[in-house]
């Protein structure tokens, strides 16, 4: 039994192919983890790391509480099933599933015992005394999950254990390698390209793409609010319909437009977490609709398809088409116009009908037509607010008057109207503003309330105390704020995190007698002693190229502090005071870099001394993409 961390971790293969790209994730002991994505995505890659087959390029590897990063897989108490099997063809399967335990000098009374156990729980008793080629595929894998089973080990990893299966005997080890799991309470990690067998075993899967991970949820969970277009389409079958479309609001019903000009409604309260910019009749948009969420008319409006195919399964009946009323020439070039449909209790539709479709407006899906991203994000990513200048230095904002912060007129420059872009977690309980919360839903672990405004919502994350029906008062952390002007940014939202670029160094010293080395962030003429661990990570990734090449040093802002000269420290001149109001910031060059730090109301140097501490210090690689420690 354990639990698993995987912490920011790579894999670049040695001919420079990058795998396995920022990959985390916490594991529960005893979940059901499954690896799921397209041939060549990084999942066997990523489980054989965890297995300790392949060496991690970058990252922290946990099991339990113990750095497996260099351990031997052996050392690691995991076990680890293949698609092969694996099997020693001259052993019996008594030897085969005894082989590793006989390795590892156990004694021969207590193989026996936890053999006969393995076999009993895999139903594999009777065989014990064939060899692997008398029995068939699924016996032979069950051979092999034996095997994996008598080390009891903390982890099971399968790495496509079912695929050399045929469907029937697939659908069967599905349900008894989920017993398998459930009998046995310790954590499993699956790698499959089979969203069916991802969607039925796990109890969380990790959607990958091109060494990405897209998605980590429940399958329900994948499901229902996919993240982007790729998880939308990778799980269910049929896939999930995509069209080109335009989206236009009008009052309280948003219309689709798609490319052929035929149109279909929504109420604008299922869509509401769409952004306003997108629902202005012009925006290219992807609308989604899975096959079992559109029901069908024979006559109507609507989205009109003629239907070229259809398969009765009997439960179900799946039915294609073509968008428009007549087929055109043949092709089977995907031109954006097919359509899936699937229908359950219906006989009445027959290929050359010509159908109305008519989407579940709970269940429509909207992702941005480039970035591919879902437009209906639990918690939206922000509030567009449109503001004007009142004259004296003050705004009229939400139907108050404020201050502008001097840091907003600076970039302003005098434009009289401008808008903010403004996060659900820049707004937070104060007196600026109030508006009545309309409705509040629970979005993962926060609070997200429908603040109501005009004729739409603007949405906050509020704690407990705030319920549907208050009358919500709330502030802005100003520097959280995006200020456009004519849609252009005038001015963009501050960070936590400040980067510098520097070198690294080490330096040999004799303490006791003893060999020691001590490796340093070099920041212009600041030399900060790096942390051994840390030092060693980037020495091992890097080789002796380490103390050649530049580093990204990146550190939260907070952790910024003043010395005094006699202190090692980083020289910056100030240039320049960002005044946000509720906060403020220095803008501050050194060894050529500038970068803000935060300062008091009353700060007024000239020049300072900066320090912080190498805990508090992320190291990135400037070569490639990579976080290193
Ligand atoms: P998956 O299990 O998702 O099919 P893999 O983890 O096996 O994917 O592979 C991920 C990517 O890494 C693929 O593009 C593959 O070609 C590449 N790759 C795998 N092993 C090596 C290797 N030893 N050297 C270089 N590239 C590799």
């Amino acid at each position: 039994m354990a639990n698993l961390k995987l912490s920011h971790i790579y894999k670049v293969y040695d001919n420079g192919h990058k795998a396995v790209n920022d990959f985390n994730i916490d594991i529960a002991d005893r979940e059901f983890i499954v690896f799921v994505g397209p041939s060549g995505c990084g999942k066997s890659t990523t489980l054989r790391m965890i297995a300790g087959l392949e060496t991690i390029t970058a990252g922290d590897m946990f099991i339990g509480d113990t750095l497996v990063n260099d351990m031997e897989p052996k050392d690691r108490d995991i076990a680890m099933v293949f698609q092969s099997y694996a099997l020693y063809p001259h052993m019996t399967v008594y030897e085969n599933m005894a082989f590793g335990l006989r390795n590892r000098k156990m004694p021969e009374d207590e193989i026996k015992q936890r053999v006969m156990k393995a076999a009993k729980m895999l139903d594999i008793e009777d065989y014990l005394e064939r060899k692997p080629k008398e029995m068939s595929g699924g016996q032979r894998q069950r051979v092999a999950l034996g095997r994996a089973l008598v080390r009891d080990p903390k982890v099971f990893l399968l790495d496509e254990p079912l695929s050399n299966l045929d469907a029937k005997l697939r659908a069967a080890m599905r349900t008894e390698i989920t017993a398998l799991h459930k009998s046995l309470k310790t954590t499993f990690i699956y790698v499959t390209h089979d969203q069916v067998e991802a969607m039925t075993m796990g109890t969380r899967i990790v959607v990958m793409k091109l060494g990405y991970v897209q998605q980590i949820d429940t399958p329900m969970n994948l499901y229902n609010e996919p993240y982007n277009k790729f998880v939308a389409g990778f799980i269910g079958t049929p896939q999930m319909n995509f069209f080109d479309v335009k989206l236009q609001r009008e009052g309280d019903v948003v219309t689709i437009i798609f490319s052929n000009g035929d149109t279909v409604h929504v109420p604008y309260e299922k869509v509401s977490k769409i952004h306003s910019h997108y629902l202005d009749g012009k925006t290219p948009v992807i609308f989604g609709i899975r096959p079992e969420h559109i029901s069908l008319k024979k006559d109507g409006d609507g989205l009109k398809f003629i239907v070229t195919n259809i398969e009765r399964l009997g439960n179900e009946t799946i039915v294609y088409g073509k968008l428009g009323d007549h087929l055109g020439e043949f092709t089977m070039k995907d031109e954006g116009n097919n359509i899936i449909v699937k229908l359950v209790d219906r006989d009445d539709i027959e290929v050359g009908d010509v159908v109305y479709a008519e989407p579940n407006p709970n269940k429509v899906h909207f992702f941005d037509a480039e970035t591919e991203i879902t437009l209906m994000n639990k918690i939206p990513p922000f509030n567009t607010l449109e503001a004007r200048a009142a004259g004296d230095g003050r705004m009229e904002l939400l139907d108050s008057s404020v201050g502008v912060p001097p840091a907003f007129a600076e970039a302003l420059k005098g434009a009289p109207v401008f808008s903010l872009n403004v996060p659900p977690q820049a707004i937070v309980p104060g007196d600026d503003f109030h508006l009545p919360v309309a409705r509040i839903e629970k979005a993962d672990d926060k609070r997200l309330a429908y603040l109501k405004y005009g004729d739409g919502y603007i949405f906050a994350l509020v704690g407990d105390e705030v319920a549907e029906g208050d009358d919500y008062g709330f502030s802005l952390l100003n520097e959280k704020v995006n200020v456009l002007v004519e849609g252009a940014e005038v001015l963009t939202t501050i960070d936590d995190e400040v980067s510098m670029t520097g070198r690294f160094s080490k330096k040999d010293a004799k303490e006791n007698g003893e060999r020691v080395l001590h490796f340093f962030y070099n920041i212009g003429d600041y030399t900060l002693e790096a942390l051994p661990e840390q030092g060693y990570k980037i020495n091992s990734i890097d080789g002796d190229s380490c103390y050649k090449n530049t580093y990204r040093y990146a550190l939260d802002r907070n952790c910024i502090r003043f010395v005094d000269s006699g202190e090692a420290g980083l020289d910056a001149k100030v240039l320049k005071l960002h005044d946000y109001g509720n906060i403020r910031f220095a803008e501050v060059e050194a060894d050529g870099q500038s970068f803000l730090i935060r300062v008091d109301p009353d700060f007024a140097a000239e020049k300072v001394r900066l320090a912080f501490d190498s805990k508090d210090v992320s190291v990135y690689s400037t070569k490639i993409d990579m976080k290193i420690c």
